[in-house]
């Protein structure tokens, strides 16, 4: 397997190729929080985002978020977006791809209602329903409940093949396009960066991005895994803040080549 890091990016850069750096954004750019709606792009990953644009590099956020969410939270021009999971794309300001839509939202609207009720009556579980998907949060439920949103989750997996459910750390995420994820916007991100072969990054904290690692780890692109939840890694930190750090080096790197 060819060398990843700092100094494989720094040779890509010098030999003329361009530089996508992706991140998941919850866990990853930001700390998690208690509720979702808390979670804030630190101000010190802020200005290290800002730093690598200005040093060449496209930087990219793949999220669960839908995408207004998360440009609420990443305000920094020239960075792209990718939001409920990689169904809404986001490039130079504007909505790229396929604009999906969830026809009368009754795949989704159906399996709300099967599963409501249930979630209801476990402590410290709440549904969220966005516009492309849902999320079964339950960040500091007790473990009973978990477990208990978990069987629900792959029982609705056992039995309905038109959505998608991933289960991570803090939630369930379910969406009605089964053949999308974050991987498929790591490609469609590739594909819009003008290299074939670009040096490449993702950083990602959780099982959502299992995808994504794996379709970077398959173009020889670097993989970082935030904390102990996320899959296999080449380089594995332990807190955003520990991500930052790297990211400093690495901007450092590429402006003394
Ligand atoms: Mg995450």
């Amino acid at each position: 397997m060819a060398a990843v890091g700092i100094d494989s990016l720094v040779a890509a850069a010098s030999a003329g190729r361009r530089i996508l750096l992706l991140f998941d954004f919850d866990g990853t750019l930001s700390p998690t929080v208690s509720r979702p709606e808390q979670a804030r792009l630190p101000k010190s990953m802020r200005r290290t985002l800002v730093d690598l644009a200005a040093a060449g590099c496209q930087v990219g956020v793949i999220s669960g978020r839908s995408l207004a969410d998360l440009r609420h939270r990443i305000d920094i021009p020239g960075v792209w977006l990718a939001g409920s999971g990689g169904l809404e794309l986001w490039r130079e300001g504007r909505h790229v791809g396929e604009q999906r839509v969830v026809a009368g939202a009754t795949t989704l609207a159906a399996h709300a209602r099967a599963i409501a009720p249930a979630i209801e009556r476990l402590p410290g579980a709440w549904l969220e329903q966005k516009p492309l998907g849902m999320t079964i949060h339950h960040r500091g439920a007790s473990p009973k409940t978990v477990t208990a949103i978990r069987q629900l989750a792959l029982d609705m997996q056992a039995r309905a093949l038109d959505v998608r459910v991933t289960v991570c750390s803090l939630g369930v995420e379910i969406s009605p396009f089964p053949e999308v994820h974050k991987g498929t916007a790591v490609s469609e991100f590739i594909a819009a960066v003008g290299d074939e072969s670009p040096g490449l990054l993702y950083a990602g904290n959780d099982h959502n991005d299992a995808e994504a690692m794996a379709e970077v780890a398959r173009r020889g692109g670097w993989v970082i895994a935030v904390g102990d939840d996320a899959h296999p890694a080449h380089t594995q930190v332990s807190t955003p803040s520990d991500l930052c750090e790297l990211l400093v080096n690495l901007g450092l790197a590429l402006n003394a080549s």
